[in-house]
């Protein structure tokens, strides 16, 4: 196998090779190559002028916007190690990734400041950089007027592009190693308090070149940045395939289905990846029709379980075929994918679409409860080892030796595998339900529930029963114009599952709770009770 390319490494190359192709289209706006290395370099610049020295952490608090792309890059030009962060946290969420990396800069919007933020940095020379809000979609004024007042409360406080745009000699570019980390990711906390898991330059140059190998993307094509850059799907199979192929991201700031479309439209892009639950909130926006999927040759659906009802009603809308892939903040998003080339199969026994194949130099083994490697067709938990695992988590050693023991990841998912080498998800380990001793896993009862018709979302969870200890309740949200009916979707569940695995209640939400990289929140149905 080739020796994999740091991300920085594989720019510099895309940024000498095509200089004037687009690197970026955000609405109207187009960033050129050389415009995004210029604009990095003076943002490097400007970092290494106020003391932020290698190994220096810098936090990323921004939506899918092209200052995203323009701070990375200058961070890493600047030898940092970048913390991307999820703005839609709150103070106790953002406190705690802040502090935990130990930031010394931070990037927000004008939008996201806040006070904590500030304060999380208030003793760091670097401080804070604002994004300008020209570039900022649906920009307000009173923005504006945030901005100014950020920048009289927090001495220091920069505009990036005014910063970026900063003439100056260019900066000499440090030379990572491949197991520099390059970025420490905080898990999505769908199942506890997020993790930063420290994924190296190695894992994200693997990863940004191999994905796009391996689903057969050609040079150039335009990339539509459909998953948000702040999470690690984002971050390696959209800014970091675009640049290994030396295409155009395309990005909408947040995931806004109406503006997804239009985006679609006026950008033609020929490649996304997202959540399942991306591809449903689309299929019921008024406006969605055929035309807008005519620009793409592939879509892939990662981050969570993609459900074999909502590929057929997907192919049945638009012609297109969604491919599946299955990661980990801590597998640096795809280790087991579809091929660009073939369809994934469905394991007859329980319905379950395929997560893929292992990427190339990957191994996947399926575990039992003593640590044992399972034959085929035997459900254990998916243990995963390959360039793109991580080194640990961020001053976790605790973390680090129970779920990577020996290097080897510990996936924390049910799965099994096939004869040919397909891996299946059964569900989180941690999700069982444990009806009157019966093993019931969410995943196959949500599997039958979206073959209903009237079915968008929905999500299975274990509720407290004190006859059966535990017992099996779903929570849908309705298809556009459908009413669902509780009582019908009992019966449909009842007619297609044992007794021990339907639900005996289904509560009909409007919307049901999800992270913001669009995964369901069962935790917080569960919850619910
Ligand atoms: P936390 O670790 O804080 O709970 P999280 O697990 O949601 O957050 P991620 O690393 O984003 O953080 O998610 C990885 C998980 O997503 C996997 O362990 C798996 O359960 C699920 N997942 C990812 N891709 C797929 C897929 N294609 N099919 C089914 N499940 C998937």
């Amino acid at each position: 196998p080739a020796k994999p390319t740091t991300l920085p490494e594989t720019f510099r190359r895309a940024a000498d090779h095509v200089p004037d192709r687009a690197a970026i289209a955000y609405f109207d706006a187009r960033l050129s190559y050389r415009e995004v290395d210029e604009l990095s370099d003076g943002f490097a610049r400007y970092l290494a002028a106020h003391g932020f020295a290698r190994g220096d952490r810098l936090a990323l608090v921004l939506q899918n916007i092209p200052q995203f792309v323009i701070a990375l890059l200058g961070a890493w030009k600047a030898g940092g190690i970048v913390v991307p962060v999820n703005p839609m946290y709150r103070e106790r969420e953002l406190t705690h990734v802040l502090t935990d990396a130990g930031v010394k800069a931070i990037v927000c919007s004008q939008r996201g400041w806040n006070a904590y933020i500030a304060d999380t940095v208030r003793d760091s020379p670097v401080g804070i950089a604002l994004t300008t809000s020209e570039l900022e979609f649906q920009t307000r004024d009173d923005e504006r007027v945030l901005g100014k007042v950020v920048r009289e409360e927090t001495p220091g406080a920069v505009e990036l592009l005014e910063a970026a745009a900063t003439p100056g000699p260019k900066p000499p570019e440090p030379a990572f190693a491949l197991d520099d980390t390059a970025l420490i990711s905080y898990t999505s906390g769908t199942s506890g308090t997020p993790k930063g898991a420290t994924n190296t330059h190695g894992n994200v140059g693997t990863n940004a070149a191999g994905l796009g190998a391996f689903s057969g993307l050609p040079a150039g094509s335009t990339l539509f940045g459909l998953a948000p850059l702040f999470h690690i799907t984002g971050m390696v199979c959209e800014v970091g395939s675009a640049i290994d192929i030396e295409g155009t991201l395309a990005l909408a700031y947040r995931f806004e289905p109406g503006v997804v479309l239009d985006a679609f439209l006026e950008h033609q892009p020929s490649y996304t990846v997202g959540p399942s639950t991306a591809y449903m909130a689309l299929m019921a926006h008024p406006s969605f029709s055929r035309a807008h999927f005519a620009s793409f040759a592939l879509l892939y659906s990662g981050g969570a379980a993609l459900p074999p009802a909502v590929v057929e009603a997907f192919r049945a809308k638009t012609g297109h075929y969604i491919h599946n892939g299955y990661g980990l903040t801590e597998t640096t998003a795809g280790c087991v994918v579809v091929p660009g080339t073939l369809e994934a199969p469905i394991d007859p026994g329980s319905g379950t679409i395929s997560i893929g194949l292992p990427v190339p130099d990957t191994i996947v083994r399926i575990l039992g409860e003593n640590g044992e490697e399972l034959p085929p067709g035997q459900p254990g938990e998916i243990a995963v080892e390959g360039p793109m695992v991580v080194s640990g988590y961020w001053n976790r050693p605790d973390a680090t030796a129970e779920a990577l023991p020996g290097g080897r990841l510990l996936t924390g998912d049910i799965g099994f595998m096939d004869e040919r080498g397909w891996v299946y998800v059964v569900d989180r380990k941690k999700d069982m339900i444990n009806a009157s001793g019966f093993k019931v896993w969410p995943r196959e009862v949500e599997d039958v529930l979206y073959t209903h018709p009237a079915v968008r979302e929905a999500a299975v969870v274990g509720i407290a029963d004190e006859y059966r200890g535990e017992t099996v309740k779903a929570y849908v949200s309705p298809a556009p114009g459908a009413n669902a009916d509780p009582a019908e979707l009992v019966a449909w569940c009842k007619e297609r599952l044992a007794a021990y695995k339907y639900p005996r209640t289904i509560e009909v939400l409007d919307e049901l709770p999800k992270t913001t990289s669009g995964k369901i929140l069962r935790r917080e149905l569960r919850a619910r009770g």
